[in-house]
């Protein structure tokens, strides 16, 4: 069973709505928006929506109908960038919120593209090796030109990985003969013209990000890792990955969860033999000397760092008061909903934003891009160095705006009232705003620079 939301009736679940109150929190601190009327809109509003019927011929002869969508929210600042999913849940609302949050993580760890997503609205598990190739090749051509390596440049997200993309290149390839068409898709496998460093890029960037925190003293008294306890909810890319690579680092991962259930062990768990029996049985569920969870109970353990790397709507106002963390790694894109943001702030739980914490995917997803656009494959030691670099360099940006705005705060919720009257409450900074600040700034100031056009 994959996660269902318990929430309380007054909050937001709404994932497009989400993406607009995270936007709309940035105004009081960037006036400058405001400056121009409209400009906050054409912002936010994606630029391209595509939704297609896809046929697809099972193995016991029916026709099955699927939907599928793809989103580019900007090319303000280069070609869309973004993962395809496929889930029971995807609809258009999901895919332009996971759009919109694209645009904002390639302007954060500034990498010259825009934002895009796209999904297809099935149950993966249903479907057999040979229906999933189906489907995803009549995904790609029912796209057209929608993806090109110019204009919008698919990856993978939840349920789709380097076979999909495999699968996608070829298809594609088969429909343009004789170009270049390696930089149509990212997250292919190595032999295709994948990066080395690509596999595990969103893990690692959220390594990197945490250690970079601390290291810059955000949770005072820890200055690393080492012995620190970690739960992760998730066991795939995201997840499975951040659990191998926070433990080489020195974490005791006290717990980890997959859509079967969870486990708990507060001395830590040996790694290896948890992934042998993922590998052999389906699940985390089950391994010996842990103790069973119950699907959300994973985030509710007592740990140093929590890292959500499932789904959205995670941690909301039903469970937030049981979190019991000092710090969230947003692996996952958009586990926590605003309403239960405001109350871990007010607890003093820091997020690192999914749009900082798990940019390492993107990132090195340029990589490979320019890497086939080069018709070049660099060692996985060049692509960790530049990964470091450009997340060492995006959680400074986020630590210092946040800085920047604490000073301003008064000054800025007095702008915010002044504008829209009393009612609306103006957030203090936290992370996640401050990370927005540096981002919209940007792709506004190109927005501008470009022109509006005619
Ligand atoms: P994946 O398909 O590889 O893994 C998803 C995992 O979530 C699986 O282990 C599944 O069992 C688990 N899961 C589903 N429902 C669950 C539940 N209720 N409780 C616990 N676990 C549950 O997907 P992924 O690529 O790891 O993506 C996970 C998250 O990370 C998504 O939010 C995705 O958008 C985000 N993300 C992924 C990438 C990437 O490069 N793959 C990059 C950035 C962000």
């Amino acid at each position: 069973m994959d996660a269902v939301a318990v929430v309380a009736p007054e909050e937001e679940l709404n994932l497009h709505r989400i993406a607009r109150i995270q936007f709309d929190q940035v105004r009081p601190y960037l006036r400058e928006i405001d400056d121009y009327e409209g400009l906050a809109d054409f912002l936010f509003r994606p630029e391209r929506l595509v939704e297609v019927v896809l046929p697809v011929l099972m193995d016991d002869g029916a026709i099955a109908t699927f939907t599928g969508y793809r989103v580019l929210h900007s090319s303000i600042r280069g070609p869309g960038k973004g993962g395809i999913r496929f889930h029971p849940n995807v609809d258009q609302d999901e895919v332009q919120a996971l759009a919109f949050w694209m645009t904002m993580k390639c302007a954060l760890v500034y990498v010259p593209f825009g934002g895009a997503k796209g999904g297809v609205q099935c149950d993966p598990h249903a479907l057999s090796l040979n229906e999933k190739s189906r489907l995803t090749r009549r995904f790609i051509a029912a796209l057209g030109e929608t993806i090109g390596p110019y204009t919008d440049i698919p990856a993978p997200d939840v349920y789709t990985d380097a076979q999909t993309m495999a699968w996608i290149y070829d298809t594609f390839e088969m429909m343009h003969p004789g170009d270049n068409n390696k930089p149509v898709v990212t997250g292919k496998p190595l032999e295709l013209g994948g990066s080395p460093g690509r596999e595990a890029a969103t893990a690692q960037g959220c390594l990197y990000a945490t250690e970079h925190f601390l290291e810059l003293g955000g949770l005072p008294g820890m200055t690393g890792l080492s012995g620190v306890t970690v739960a992760i909810q998730g066991f795939g890319n995201a997840g499975r990955n951040a659990a191998r690579l926070f433990a080489n680092a020195g974490a005791v991962i006290v717990g980890v969860s997959d859509s079967q259930g969870g486990i708990y062990e507060p001395t830590g768990m040996p790694l290896a033999a948890v992934e042998h029996h993922k590998d052999t049985t389906g699940s985390v569920i089950d391994f010996p000397g842990t103790k069973s969870l119950e699907h959300q109970e994973v985030l509710e353990l007592p740990c140093d760092i929590l890292i959500p790397a499932a789904l959205e709507n995670q941690i909301t106002l039903q469970n937030v008061d049981r979190i019991d963390t000092r710090l969230v790694v947003e692996a996952a894109n958009g586990p926590i909903t605003p309403a239960a943001d405001r109350v871990l702030a007010d607890r003093g739980i820091h997020i690192l934003p999914d749009i900082l914490a798990n940019a390492g995917g993107v990132v090195v997803s340029y990589y490979e891009w320019v890497q086939n656009l080069e018709n070049h494959q660099w060692d996985e030691h060049e692509v960790l160095d530049k990964l470091r670099t450009k997340m060492r360099r995006a959680t400074e940006k986020v630590v210092l705006s946040r800085a920047a705005l604490s000073e301003t705060y008064e000054e800025a919720a007095a702008a915010h009232i002044e504008r829209h009257g009393a009612g609306r409450e103006v957030p203090p900074p936290d992370l996640r705003i401050a990370a927005y600040v540096v981002a919209v700034e940007l792709t506004a100031r190109s927005a501008l620079q470009r022109g509006i056009w005619p």
